[in-house]
């Protein structure tokens, strides 16, 4: 019968379809018991007449069996066939009084799932027409009364307005089940979507540690493309603590109540590359669990993220912090305690004016370097937050000249001649320029600071697009091992004529950060005793 359209059920019509050959092959063997005289009927017909329903029968039904109906029309022509080879084998084979009336009712739900109301009020009109026909055609003969065909048409109208009242109900049911399913996976999608898209790694495993569900961060995190499905967790996450000690990330699960954060473990990738994870863990209570007793779960849900980053930043900002503060504390202790003494002498009346002058001397030196360190730190600060960062494009030849005028007074007091010494074509340069600037000044001051005698030369040179700025000093020179250690925070190198003048150790470090700022690194050669050369490099910006 027809399959397509609003009404196509495939399990129905393939139920109908074996129906439609067995019930007329059920009526074919009715048929012969009748005629063979192994079941009384009120009303046999002759051979040929069985012969010819026989044969009509067998061929709807075989024919319903192989070549399901595929157009509504073609279902309407078939349920006609059908309804009159019915109709007319109650009439006149069976009686409308044998059980096989029975079987209409298979024509009275077919109808209905085929053409709904409409199927249905017809079929029962047809049976009604058959009742009728029976009644008045046999019933001159037996002469029953039309309470027995009252009762055969009630009882088949009513069956069938059952089946036909189960079969909706049904089907608002399996309407109902489908829109509830299809919410459930719209919900479902919902959310592996937002998990999908989050930027930590999402693993969700059941109670024995298999990795169930996971998210593409998960395999970005541990870098990763082979699927983690099937696996176990302590497998794809082997993980140590900060002693260095195995931590089995299942049994930590498993001794979970609630929801449990730990930023103290580190996921090896190999021997010397480590990351630090940030992990939340947590057990899954299902409102559907298949166990009902509070303590059970339905496995564990493992968020993770990698921190490696800010951990060890948030450990340089303690150090730092630390450092700084042990650092600012001597030269405040000492202008706190001689300004002090000041306070006294000015009431002794045998404290002269020289010791007093003396103590007032070393208090301003030690406000001096507290300003100084005070000033490589706002420095360090503003570069740290990219404050004053724009870039602009500067002439390094002017600036060079700038330089090298501000610091020739200074250099000039300590008997140092200040050269400048500068290819004849230079280029301009585009970065920020006050990172530029300080960074420079840093390493010309140092320059004139270490050195004792000789002098100090600012280089500016150019080689193709590359520009190369350089302080060259004859100064007291860099140890190799110094060399390496100049630019950490705070280092001053324990060599006395680096002691003979004060200084925060904070200067080549500022100066670093801000080459990396503006996309360099200095770069220092250095012998002890003969002097040292800070050098940078920097892309040329052509005109
Ligand atoms: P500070 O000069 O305040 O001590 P810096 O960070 O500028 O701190 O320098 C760190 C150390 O590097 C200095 O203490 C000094 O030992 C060494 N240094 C820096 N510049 C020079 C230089 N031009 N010649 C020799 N030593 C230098």
């Amino acid at each position: 019968m027809y399959g397509g359209g609003k009404n196509n059920k495939p399990r129905s019509a393939k139920i109908i379809s074996y129906a439609g050959l067995l019930i007329p092959s059920l009526i074919v063997i009715y048929g012969i018991l009748i005629q063979s005289g192994v079941i009384y009927s009120s009303h046999p017909v002759d051979d040929f007449g069985f012969l010819v329903f026989s044969f009509l029968w067998l061929f709807l039904g075989g024919l319903q069996y192989l070549f399901p109906s595929q157009s509504k029309l073609d279902s309407a022509l078939r349920l006609i066939a059908y309804h009159l080879l019915a109709g007319s084998y109650l009439v006149f084979i069976s009686g409308i009084f044998s059980p096989i009336t029975v079987c209409w009712l298979i024509l009275t739900v077919a109808s209905f799932i085929y053409f709904r109301r409409i199927g249905f009020y017809l079929n029962i009109l047809t049976f009604t027409f058959v009742v009728w026909s029976s009644a008045l055609l046999w019933n001159r003969i037996y002469g029953l009364s039309p309470i027995y065909y009252l009762i055969v048409l009630l009882a088949v109208t009513i069956t069938g307005f059952v089946f036909v009242a189960v079969s909706r109900y049904q089907e608002i049911n399996k309407a109902e089940l489908l829109e509830s399913k299809a919410q459930e996976s719209l919900q479902r999608d919902r959310v592996t979507t937002i998990v999908n898209n989050l930027a930590d790694a999402v693993l969700s495993t059941d109670t024995d540690g298999i990795i169930r569900v996971y998210n593409a961060a998960s395999l970005n995190l541990l870098d990763t493309n082979v699927s983690l499905n099937g696996k176990h967790l302590d497998e794809i996450l082997p993980l140590t603590d900060q002693e260095g000690k195995d931590i089995s990330i299942f049994k930590e699960l498993k001794t979970a109540k609630t929801v449990v954060k730990r930023d103290d473990l580190n996921y090896a990738f190999d021997s010397d590359d480590k990351m630090r994870l940030e992990i939340t863990f947590s057990p899954i209570r299902s409102s559907y669990s298949r166990s009902k007793k509070s303590e059970t779960h339905d496995g564990y849900i493992i968020i993770m993220r990698d921190i490696t980053k800010a951990k060890s930043l948030e450990e340089e900002r303690d150090e730092f912090i630390s450092v700084i503060s042990h650092e600012l504390r001597t030269p405040i202790t000492i202008a706190e305690g001689t300004i002090s003494n000041v306070q006294v002498m000015m009431k002794h009346p045998d404290a002269t004016k020289k010791m007093m002058t003396d103590a007032v001397g070393v208090a301003h030196e030690q406000i001096q370097f507290l300003a100084s360190m005070v000033n490589d730190l706002s420095t360090l600060s503003r570069a740290e937050r990219g404050v004053s960062a724009s870039a602009e494009e500067i002439d390094i030849k002017e600036l060079a000249h700038e330089l090298h005028k501000k610091y020739s007074d200074e250099a000039k007091q300590k008997n140092i001649h200040l050269n400048l010494d500068l290819s004849a074509k230079i280029d301009h340069v585009f970065e920020s320029r006050l990172y530029l600037e300080e960074l420079l000044q840093n390493l010309i001051t140092n320059a004139i600071k270490y050195t004792k005698k000789g002098s100090v030369t600012i280089i500016v040179k150019q080689k193709n697009d590359v520009i190369n700025l350089a302080i060259k000093d004859s100064g007291i020179g860099i140890s190799k091992s110094d060399q390496q250690k100049v630019f950490g925070k705070f280092y001053r190198s324990e060599d006395y004529r680096t002691r003979e003048s004060s200084g925060t150790g904070l200067g080549l470090y500022v100066a670093q950060k801000l080459a990396h700022k503006i996309g360099t690194k200095i770069i220092l050669k250095s012998r002890l005793n003969f002097g040292s050369t800070f050098s940078i490099s920097l892309p040329a910006k052509k005109q």
